[in-house]
């Protein structure tokens, strides 16, 4: 999913909305304020209808957003950093990178979200049962009451990587001791969670309630996709923790002189076939890093400025300062976090603090396709 449209910072995590959600506001708006309402009251005004509508709507977006603070919450207390969280056309997702370090603490991350929707749902319909005048703000706090438990519900359905399916996932990590093997199991449960939600979506579809209907089929097909990416993911993770990165890395190849022109840069770095080439002289006093993509990511955002042939390697390279280092012995996973933790593509490979090599993403995924290991999950 791409990047949406940041809106507020709570707790230091960033809130987005993605141009998807406004479709699904809209119809959520339609449907309730020519539908559901009317259907249930009748005796409103056109505009108290719209109105409820609107505010109810709005209003289940905030429980939505609600329930994946809890989330966000319970990781950031556990140390997890989380990156931000993003209202789409499905509901919510928070960007929490960082698989839990043990059974317990994924049903707890798991479990807050579900957790949050039953006592936003208990406490709204225990409002709607108290006050009941005027109609319409009870008739608000009802429905906001029932689509909580709703959202619970949904998320309770063990299909990984759904809430109910991490709990599922961290019971048998507990019971099995795996990490792995409780993967590839909820992402087995997850296939028959999913397979089931497209029959009886395709029965809906033909006994009648077509959008619905093709609506549960669109998710089954969502969570069965999303389990398998998690759980290739998964297995990603645990091959690269085998691998250190002394094994992956780029060795360097040469050096280029921090006086190099740009256009002599990259003939060295075609000469010596690399993708990257350090600045400077020796493994202990390098200045930076210059790759191929610097030189040429410069060509295509520069629309002023010094020239391309007035430049040296030392302008364009990332110099020492900025660039984030790595230990050689250093599991390849470690790598792969840290570059993900803080967006970054590159990394400069030390051992002993001195310079022996670079990593980035292609080399980890090329290195991947290289050494297939893993069995893929069974659907
Ligand atoms: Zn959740």
């Amino acid at each position: 999913m791409g990047r949406g449209i940041r809106i507020a910072r709570v707790f230091g995590i960033d809130i987005s909305i993605h141009p998807s959600w406004f479709i699904i506001l809209l119809l959520i708006v339609w449907s309730l304020g020519t539908g559901t309402f009317p259907a249930i009251y009748d005796d409103w005004s056109t505009v108290q209808y719209w109105l409820v509508a609107v505010i109810s709507a709005l209003l289940l977006f905030a429980s939505v957003l609600v329930h994946e603070l809890a989330h966000s919450l319970v990781a950031l207390r556990q140390g997890t950093p989380v990156k931000g969280i993003t209202l789409f056309f499905l509901g919510g997702v928070a960007s929490i990178e960082r698989e839990a370090t043990s059974p317990g603490r994924e049903a707890l991350m798991a479990g807050a979200g579900p957790l949050m929707s039953i006592v936003l749902g208990g406490s709204f319909l225990g409002l709607g049962w108290a006050i009941t005048s005027p109609e319409v703000l009870q008739a608000i706090f009802l429905y906001l009451g029932l689509i909580n438990l709703v959202v619970a519900a949904f998320n309770l359905l063990p299909g990984f990587p759904l809430d109910g399916g991490r709990l599922l996932r961290a019971a048998i990590w507990a019971i099995r001791g795996d990490f792995v093997t409780a993967t590839r199991d909820a992402t087995r449960v997850a296939a028959v969670i999913a397979v089931g939600l497209m029959v009886y979506g395709g029965y809906m579809a033909l006994t009648g309630n077509l959008i619905g209907g093709l609506w549960l089929v669109f998710i089954g097909w969502i969570v069965i996709q999303s389990s398998q990416a998690s759980y290739a993911q998964t297995l990603t993770q645990e091959r690269l923790k085998q691998v250190p990165i002394r094994r992956v890395m780029a060795r360097l190849r040469g050096w280029v002189a921090p006086a190099a022109g740009l256009d002599e840069t990259e003939v060295e770095l075609a000469e010596l076939r690399a993708r990257c080439l350090p600045v400077g002289s020796d493994p202990e006093h390098y200045d930076g890093l210059i790759c191929r993509s610097d030189i040429s990511g410069l060509d295509d955002g520069r629309s002023s400025g010094p020239s391309h042939t007035s430049l040296t390697a030392a302008d364009v390279m990332v110099d020492r300062e900025h660039m984030p280092t790595i230990a050689a012995s250093d599991p390849a996973s470690e790598a792969w976090q840290a570059m993900t933790d803080q967006k970054i593509d590159r990394l400069a490979v030390l051992d002993d603090g001195k310079l022996v090599g670079f990593i980035d993403r292609r080399r980890l995924s090329r290195y991947l396709e290289l050494h297939p290991g893993g069995q893929r999950p069974a659907a």
